[in-house]
Parts: structure tokens; C-alpha cells; sequence
């Protein structure tokens, strides 16, 4: 190992995973090994033949414990994950595909298996699918692990001979490696590329392992045994830290951990302001398996529920009754709590394989949301049933994202009436007085937000959405990251428009992107009188301790400059102003407040 030499390298990319880790490189290297060209002769076949199919053994034992390994860690709904690179060791494109090559073309059986596979990658890569892409990602994980093994190869991940606290570093993870690294040694990931929705982004923050994804050169940047700093965040990486840079993050450290201290005394306190104006605050979750955590950090509810989970990267339509259990479990941990509902979100970035979602040119333009829910009615009526039986455990409220008509609204009443019907002629209980409502994520939304308030019982604010229809910014696009602003003063506006028009209807108006979750954020949405917010459950004690120390005064005059002011800066400015000593924002908010100029 050696160490760089030169100054500190300071990175931006996208937090993934909460949490600060400071550590030594260990660069994964998990990259399709070399295979020497090597034919056969005939007499060899079933020799490896054999040795292909024990190969193939292995792998399947050795996913199958790491899937057993998250089952007991995370739970069954996030072991899942490793089923469709399960399945694909049985597929037969893989199987024969490979058999034939050994038969036919006399190839060794890792020659045989890195063609066959490279034929796959190179067809399927021929899309720019996401959902396809994330299969690539599992066909690479398989290659590298299948090589490996018929070349006798140690496993690149084995980092149990590494001391101390490892930040790993390396092009893109896969949920297999991630479930991998080993629980306390691995205090940090940082990635060239993956998105906050990456399947191991998750298992990464279910295990509460810090990450910043998509910095683009990391892992060419970094040396192994260097030292580095991993801000999961604000989605900042210092590789080769210097005393400056060390002291700050170690002072971020130590805060973080007086405040992981102190979240079990605040999730008890009431989230009130200091002029006595209640604020809910509620959590959302990516997986049902964070509920507890969720409550422990004070969640008063469930926000957001994204039910994709159940979907995504399985080969099959998930049940009504596996749904319902899901729901239940989830309105059954928050009794007497509001617990929002989303309906699949599918497209964009998130595809399941059973839907074979066609391939488009911009798949956040296109079939999305409710749109695609709408158009497979087999599928969301099974949601729709398990929701609405799921009504009779709890107060839980049905939501419909990226919602543009109010004929999309229309229609799933239409389809929810059928449902209850049904429901009530089969003597199944749910709740007549459940509510249905939207969430706000584009412009159009926002600008026939009168109209749609018509028609629900709710608004849910999807600013992770909102701002990227607005600015016209892809939020997957790590390029793009820094137009990514939901400072601008277009986002501002539209905020102020949506609450204004949701009070006037009398209907709730909730924010439950990611700008609740950051305390110059809240602060804003604070000052436009929206009162209940939802974010990922590390946030929850941090704003509600923000709650807590600010007037709405104070947050009502800051946001009325912020409307009226010219650019993302001055509109940070005036909330910074506003916010004035009550928060230490250097320590706790995130990047839009850090990014301003010192
Ligand atoms: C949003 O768009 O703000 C939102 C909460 O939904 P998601 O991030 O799941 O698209
Ligand atoms: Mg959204």
C-alpha cells in the first residue's frame, strides 16, 4: 500500500447514505478477470462441463447465503434483491449459451462462460434502459463471481485481512458487494457512478454505512491505504485530508455523534416551534424493515411509503396478499399516525422485470408513475385492493404520484369504488373514510394545483421531482448536480403557489422531498405555512431540533424575501438571515447552504 503523495482532494458528488466515515482506501477492484484463451479437446467436455456447473453451484450457495445474511440483517423484502441474479444462473441463455460453446467450439469453460456473457452484456447494453442497466450491473457481478471461481481466484472483496476503518472506493458497487463489506470495518463507500436509488444505495443505508455516489473520477483518483474522508451527508469525499480538512470533518464527526446521542431525548420532545405552531414530522420510507427505526427517531408517521420495493428486480407481480402484509405491518407500527401510501412509481429509474417496460429515449418524460399504473390495471387493482384492506388497520391515506389531470385522479376513484364494492361484497373491512390524494411533481401540477385540489383530500409535495421538471435537470444526472437547485427562485415560487392554493381549498399540504430533510429547507417550506413534512428518518431529530428553535416569524418574513428574490443565492441569503444563531447550519444542513461562497 502507499500513500499519495500531494494535497488534499476534495469531491462532490451525491449523498447516498447518511453519516461521516474517515478511514483508508481500500480500492475494489471487482473488474472481469483476465481469461487465457484455452480449447479443449474432446475428451475434456464433460470435464468442464463439470467444472462450469460447479461453478455455477457455487456462486448460487454463495448468493444464496449472502441472501440469507440480509434476510437476517434487513429482512426478506431486502434479500429479495439477490433473486434475479439467482435466476439468472439457471437462465438458459447464460446455460446453454455457454454449454454449446464448450461443446461445439471445444472452449475451456471460463472462455466458454466470459463469451457467452460478454454476447449478453454487449445486447443488452445496445439500450440505455435503465432497467436494463441495472441488470447489467447483476450480469457483471455474476461474470466477475463465475470467473473467478473457474480461475481459481481469491475473492476481490475479502477484506478481512484489512485493519481499521476502510473506505471503500470503487466504480459502482452491486448489492451482493455491499451486503459483503464487512459491518464496522467498512466506515465508508464512494463511487465513480450510482444513483441514490441504486439497490445497494439502499442496502447501504439500511446498514448505516456512510456513501456519496456518482463522483465521476474516485476511484481513478484514489490510492490504496490513503487516507480519506467520506461525508455521506452532503455528498462530499476528501481523499488525502489535510489538519484543516481533518479537523472540520472530525468536528462534524464528533457533533454527529453528540447528536446520535441526543436523538433518543429529542424523538420524545414535541416538534413545536418557539411561537407554538405544531409542525408534523414524518418519515418516509424506501423499505417496510425501517419503520422501527423510523419511530425511534421520533417519526410521528409515515410520509412517504415507496411501495416500488415490492416490485423492482422481481420477476413476478407481487401479490395482493404479500402487499397487504407489507401496509398493514407498516399502519400497525405507527397506530393512531398518519401513514401515506404511495402507489408504484415505476419507470424513470425504477423498472420491474415482469413489465417489460418498452425502451425510451427519456424515460422521466415518459411512462411513469401513475401513467404506467393507469395502463395495467391488473397490477394497480391489486394494489389498490391490498391499500384499501389495508385501511381497516390504521389511518393509512392512498397517494398518487406525479399526478399532471384531474381525470387521472377520476379514474382511480372510478377503479377504487370497484374495488370497495368488491371488497364489501366479499365482507372484507376497510375504511369507507379513507383519504386519496397527490403528490405535486411537476409545473403543471403546480400551475392547475386549484383544480386538483378539487379532487383530494391532500397534497404531498415531490420536490425531488418538482425541481428536476422545473429546471429541466435530470436529479440522476451527477453532471448536472450543481444545477440541481432547490434554492431557485422558480422552485421557491412554485412552493408558495401550491401551499397558498392548498390552504385556500382546506385540504393538507405536505412536503415530503428531499428539502424537508435539510434545515435551510425547512425553514423554508416553515415560512410558507406548510406545517407537516416528511423526509428519510436520519433527518427527523435534526429538524425537528430546527423546529424547535425558530419562530414562524421569523421563517414567515424570511420566505416572503425568498419569494421575491432574484437568484438561488439571495434566496439562500435570506434564509440564512432568517435563520440567523438559532441553528448551527455549518455543521447540520446540507450542500445548498455549504455551497454558498465563504
Ligand atoms: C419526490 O419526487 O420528491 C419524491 C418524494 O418522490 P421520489 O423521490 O420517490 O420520486
Ligand atoms: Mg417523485
Amino acid at each position: 500500500m502507499s500513500e499519495s503523495i500531494g494535497g488534499p482532494v476534495s469531491l462532490d458528488g451525491s449523498p447516498a447514505s447518511e453519516g461521516i466515515g474517515a478511514g483508508k482506501v481500500f480500492r475494489l477492484e471487482w473488474g472481469v478477470p483476465v481469461v487465457p484463451h484455452r480449447s479443449i479437446s474432446d475428451d475434456d467436455t464433460e470435464t468442464e462441463l463439470g467444472r462450469f456447473h460447479d461453478a455455477l453451484a457455487w456462486a448460487k450457495e454463495r448468493l444464496e447465503e449472502t441472501k440469507a445474511v440480509t434476510e437476517e440483517r434487513l429482512g426478506s423484502v431486502e434479500a429479495r434483491i439477490f433473486d434475479p441474479q439467482i435466476l439468472m444462473l439457471r437462465d438458459s441463455a447464460v446455460v446453454d449459451g455457454t454449454t454449446q460453446y464448450v461443446r461445439e467450439n471445444r472452449l475451456s469453460a471460463e472462455r466458454a462462460f466470459e463469451l457467452r456473457m460478454l454476447e449478453l452484456r454487449s445486447m443488452w447494453s445496445r439500450t440505455s434502459h435503465p432497467m436494463v442497466l441495472d441488470r447489467l450491473n447483476d450480469l457483471e457481478d455474476l461474470m466477475i463471481r463465475v470467473l473467478h471461481r473457474l480461475l481459481g481466484k481469491n475473492d476481490p472483496t475479502d477484506l478481512v485481512k484489512t485493519e481499521g476503518g476502510v473506505i471503500v472506493v470503487a466504480p459502482n458497487l452491486t448489492p451482493s458487494l455491499t451486503v459483503q463489506l464487512e459491518l464496522g470495518q467498512v466506515v465508508g463507500i464512494a463511487t465513480d457512478h450510482g444513483t441514490r436509488t441504486a439497490h445497494w444505495a439502499m442496502l447501504a443505508r439500511a446498514l448505516q454505512i456512510p456513501a456519496v455516489v456518482g463522483l465521476g473520477d474516485v476511484f481513478q483518483r484514489s490510492v490504496d491505504g490513503q487516507e480519506a474522508i467520506v461525508d455521506g451527508r452532503i455528498g462530499r469525499v476528501v481523499l488525502n485530508p489535510g489538519s484543516r480538512e481533518k479537523a472540520h470533518f472530525e468536528a462534524r464527526q464528533q457533533r454527529h455523534s453528540e447528536w446520535e446521542q441526543e436523538i433518543g431525548a429529542i424523538a420524545a420532545l414535541e416538534s413545536v416551534t418557539l411561537d407554538g405552531q405544531v409542525v408534523e414530522l414524518r418519515a418516509n420510507l424506501d423499505l417496510p424493515g425501517e419503520a422501527g427505526q423510523a419511530r425511534d427517531h421520533g417519526a410521528e408517521g409515515i410520509g412517504l411509503f415507496r411501495t416500488e420495493f415490492l416490485v423492482v428486480g422481481r420477476n413476478t407481480m407481487p401479490g395482493e396478499e404479500e402487499q397487504y402484509e407489507a401496509y398493514r405491518a407498516t399502519a400497525e407500527a405507527f397506530p393512531d399516525r398518519a401513514v401515506y401510501i404511495r402507489t408504484f412509481d415505476l419507470g424513470g429509474d425504477k423498472f420491474p422485470m415482469f413489465l417489460h417496460m418498452p425502451q425510451e429515449a427519456n424515460p422521466f418524460l415518459g411512462w411513469r408513475a401513475i401513467r404506467v399504473c393507469l395502463d395495467q390495471p391488473e397490477l394497480f387493482r391489486t394494489q389498490l385492493r391490498a391499500l384499501l384492506r389495508a385501511t381497516a388497520h390504521g389511518d393509512v391515506r392512498l397517494m398518487l404520484p406525479l399526478v399532471n389531470d384531474v381525470e387521472e385522479i377520476q379514474q382511480v376513484r372510478a377503479l377504487l369504488e370497484e374495488e370497495e364494492a368488491q371488497l364489501a361484497r366479499d365482507g372484507i373491512p376497510y375504511n369507507r373514510g379513507y383519504k386519496l390524494g397527490v403528490m405535486i411533481e411537476t409545473p403543471a401540477a403546480a400551475l392547475h394545483a386549484a383544480e386538483l385540489a378539487r379532487h383530494s383530500d391532500f397534497f404531498s409535495i415531490g420536490t425531488n421531482d418538482l425541481v428536476q421538471y422545473t429546471l429541466a435537470v435530470d436529479r440522476t444526472n451527477t453532471r448536472l448536480a450543481k444545477l440541481y437547485n432547490p434554492f431557485h427562485p422558480a422552485v421557491v415560487k412554485q412552493l408558495h403557489q401550491i401551499a397558498r392554493v392548498g390552504r385556500a381549498a382546506g385540504i393538507e399540504v405536505s412536503v415530503c422531498g428531499e428539502l424537508a430533510s435539510s434545515p435551510l429547507g425547512a425553514f423554508l417550506l416553515l415560512g410558507l405555512d406548510i406545517t407537516a413534512l416528511s423526509m428519510a428518518w436520519p433527518s427527523l431529530p435534526e429538524i425537528k431540533k430546527l423546529v424547535r428553535d425558530v419562530r414562524m416569524e421569523d421563517a414567515r418574513s424570511a420566505a416572503r424575501k425568498a419569494i421575491a428574490a432574484s437568484s438561488s443565492e439571495e434566496v439562500i441569503r435570506c434564509l440564512l438571515d432568517g435563520i440567523g444563531d438559532a441553528v448551527d447550519v455549518e455543521v447540520f444542513s446540507g450542500r445548498w447552504s455549504l455551497s454558498l461562497p465563504d
